[in-house]
């Protein structure tokens, strides 16, 4: 949605093909980063009192503190806090008022592509056939384009699941405002404030191993129960004060970072160029920044053009790429670092991330960089964009 905004922004007609009957997000959780903020506010997103601000901390079992996000008072100020946690059918509805009458067609799955010089034909479930210019792969983790462009390739399997729920219970006596990320020798216990249409609450998740060839059978909310027993409050009352139809699982995968997104005329975005691990709590806000960017990179493009496309695409995915992977790689290692290091060394491990700033350079210092990075660069290319536009 983010991609069909930009590039209709940018002058272009766009129709969004969505193979189910509605728009509607998988899970419930979420949390964002400030640049997808921005961004979706210059896309004409309604980010007003969108989820509650928050700074966020990793912790060991203990509480005792082991990163601090620290991002610079300026960029919380002007995008509503650190670490922004809400729920996905909110941000969902927003960016759905947001598309213009007609563009996203639902119920229009797309079963395989063609492209020449010349332009891009779509096979549709429904028999029918479209043709465009550019088509945009924003297709998720198990992309039909990008598979086509460059061909398959299997998922990771992290071997972890996690559980997240949510809870507007009254409690009075939880701090606000803040993301707490906490690990045990095994298991991640954390949570944040949320604010949901105007109500505020929070939301919790849980992860552990969990070998993806087997089946899960067990109960989600008293799986959840369990693995956060072990850590202070208040993360077990929050979980003991969610209703068990709110608490939803997920197998946690992704597939290792491709070199190239863009073929001919044709690219791909979030999930289906990136997929990443909710590890980075970064997957959707990457996903927002690829589609704002795609946009403004076809600003002024002579879509007719193969070359003029073909470069601009290019122009897209190269400063893109860098950080995309880094992300989901950083994702993947974390997970890694801190479920599957074997025994002997998860008490050196956590010797090492309590006592030495090892993390706080990883985590701390990295993403905060790289946020500000990205929000630079969006001035920068709101900037040429303003000047194209005229
Ligand atoms: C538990 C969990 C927690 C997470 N937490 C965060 C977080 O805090 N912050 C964050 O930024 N990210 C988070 N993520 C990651 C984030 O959810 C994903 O990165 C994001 O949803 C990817 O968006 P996307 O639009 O690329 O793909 P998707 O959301 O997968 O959307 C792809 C769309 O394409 C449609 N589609 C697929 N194939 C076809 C076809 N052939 N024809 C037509 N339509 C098709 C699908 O139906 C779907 O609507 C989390 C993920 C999980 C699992």
């Amino acid at each position: 949605m983010a991609a069909a905004l930009s590039v209709q922004q940018a002058g272009n007609d766009v129709v969004l093909l969505e193979r189910y009957r509605q728009a509607r997000p998988a899970g419930n959780i979420l949390n964002l980063w400030p640049p997808p903020i921005k961004a979706l506010g210059l896309l004409g997103v309604d980010i007003s009192d969108l989820g509650a601000p928050c700074y966020s901390e990793f912790r060991n079992v203990h509480g005792h503190k082991r990163v601090g996000i620290d991002l610079p008072q300026d960029v919380i100020r002007d995008y509503g806090g650190g670490f922004i946690g809400l729920l996905r059918p909110e941000l969902y509805e927003r960016l759905l008022a947001a598309l213009p009458p007609g563009v996203l067609q639902v119920d229009r799955g797309v079963d395989s592509i063609e492209q020449g010089e010349g332009g891009v034909r779509l096979y549709m479930a429904d028999g029918t056939i479209e043709e465009a210019d550019v088509v945009v792969g924003a297709d998720g983790i198990d992309s039909l384009v990008r598979r086509t462009l460059w061909g398959d390739s299997s998922t990771r399997e992290h071997n972890l699941h996690i559980f997240g729920g949510v809870t507007y219970a009254d409690e009075t006596d939880v701090q606000r405002g803040l993301c707490v990320v906490s690990h045990n020798r095994k298991v991640q216990g954390s949570w944040t404030s949320i604010r949901h249409k105007g109500r505020n609450g929070f939301q919790w998740w849980v992860l552990e191993t969990h070998d993806a060839a087997e089946e899960f059978t067990g109960d989600f909310h008293a799986t959840a129960t369990r693995l956060g027993a072990d850590f202070p409050q208040p993360l077990p009352q929050l979980i003991a004060a969610t209703d068990p139809a709110d608490v939803q699982r997920w197998p946690i995968r992704d597939r290792k970072p491709l070199k190239q997104w863009s073929k001919g005329r044709a690219t791909l975005v979030g999930d289906a160029a990136h997929p990443t691990s909710p590890y980075a709590a970064y997957g959707a806000g990457m996903a927002s920044e690829d589609g704002y960017f795609l946009g403004r990179r076809l600003a002024g493009v002579d879509l007719s053009d193969y070359e003029a496309v073909r470069s601009a695409l290019e122009l897209f995915e190269a400063p893109r790429k860098p950080h995309t992977a880094r992300q989901s790689q950083q994702a993947y290692i974390l997970g890694q670092m801190f479920h599957h290091a074997p025994a002997p060394l998860q008490y050196v491990r956590d010797l090492v991330l309590d006592r030495t700033p090892l993390l706080q350079k990883v985590v701390g210092e990295s993403s905060p960089g790289e946020i500000l990075e990205q929000i630079d660069l969006i001035d920068l290319i709101e900037h040429d964009f303003a000047a194209t536009l005229g």
